[in-house]
């Protein structure tokens, strides 16, 4: 993990995101630095926190999420990080990110940091379309249900361990859209905004799994087709959509980089490509956003 190396080079240019303003004063030195391409929902923000002592554990409240932060690298950890997801729905306004800093089993202090989130104006679409292509057949209900359940199972997990680790490769080469959010009013009715990434790509283009994972789904679905979900570790998810096949299996773990399926246009779709969702601790965030956050610290 190379993250934390890179971190202070890139405090000390600021190449993006806005530096916290100086009203979040951290007793006995602590320094906290929340960074993102934007704060605003469907972003990853990537937190750091710079303590003048030895810390064993930190601890973080935010979004109604406990979540843990990674110690840095060297002996006496000192800098901690954790990536922290602002869902699709998060509403507009102040937001608290409240650390418990740890020795030796004790919470020794305690910091909030506030943070502001920015109204984001997601492209919305009405489409009329005869009834028979808006409402799935009686005979698939049964089906779409069983299946909407296992899949939010999946994404509420959230292991302690994490398998990922420096940057996220793009899984196509193609160019991506900007429909990520998108939302769509089908005959007079809002849908569930588009809560992935779509990649332009033709028909068996290899798609590349973008970092570490287990495979903890490889089936076909009726919306996404055949559907292939990498679970990263501590609550990060990769679901590919549309494949026109897989080649790896539940259980499979795989590296950055290899070969899990081909995109296609299965599931209920007009053409092929390749659609990408993230999922961090359950908020649906912009996988454009977690691969351009890592990014920056990879190459720097
Ligand atoms: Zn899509």
């Amino acid at each position: 993990m190379r993250i934390i190396p890179c971190l202070l080079l890139l405090l000390a240019v600021s190449v993006f995101g806005q530096p916290p303003p100086a009203t979040n004063d951290a007793p006995e030195g602590v320094r906290i630095t929340p960074l993102a391409r934007a704060f605003q929902p469907g972003e990853v923000v990537l937190v750091t926190l710079t303590a003048p002592r030895r810390v064993d554990r930190v601890g973080l409240r935010v979004f109604q999420q406990k979540l843990p932060l990674e110690p840095g690298l060297g002996e006496v950890p000192t800098n901690w990080w954790a990536l922290v997801g602002i869902d699709l729905n998060t509403k507009p306004g102040g937001y608290l990110l409240r650390f418990e800093l740890y020795a030796q089993d004790r919470i020794f202090a305690r910091v909030d940091h506030r943070i502001t989130i920015k109204k984001k104006n997601f492209p919305t679409r009405r489409l009329n379309l005869p009834e028979k292509f808006v409402t799935p057949p009686k005979a698939s209900l049964a089906r779409i249900k069983r299946e909407s359940r296992l899949i939010s199972g999946i994404f509420a997990e959230a292991g302690s361990e994490r398998h990922w680790s420096g940057f996220f490769l793009r899984p196509v080469p193609g160019r991506a859209n900007s429909s990520f959010g998108k939302r769509s009013i089908l005959n007079g009715k809002p849908r569930s905004p588009h809560s992935g990434t779509d990649f332009r790509a033709s028909r068996g283009t290899p798609v590349k799994s973008p970092n570490a994972g287990m495979t903890v789904l490889a089936q076909n679905l009726y919306y996404a087709g055949n559907t292939v979900i990498l679970d990263h570790g501590q609550g990060l998810y990769s679901y590919f959509a549309h494949l026109d096949d897989f080649t790896v299996k539940k259980g499979d773990r795989v590296e950055r980089g290899d070969l899990i399926g081909h995109v296609g246009s299965t599931g209920r779709v007009t053409g092929p490509h390749l659609h990408w969702t993230v999922r961090l601790r359950k908020a649906r965030v912009d996988p454009l956003s977690l691969m351009e956050i890592l990014a920056r610290f990879e190459s720097s």
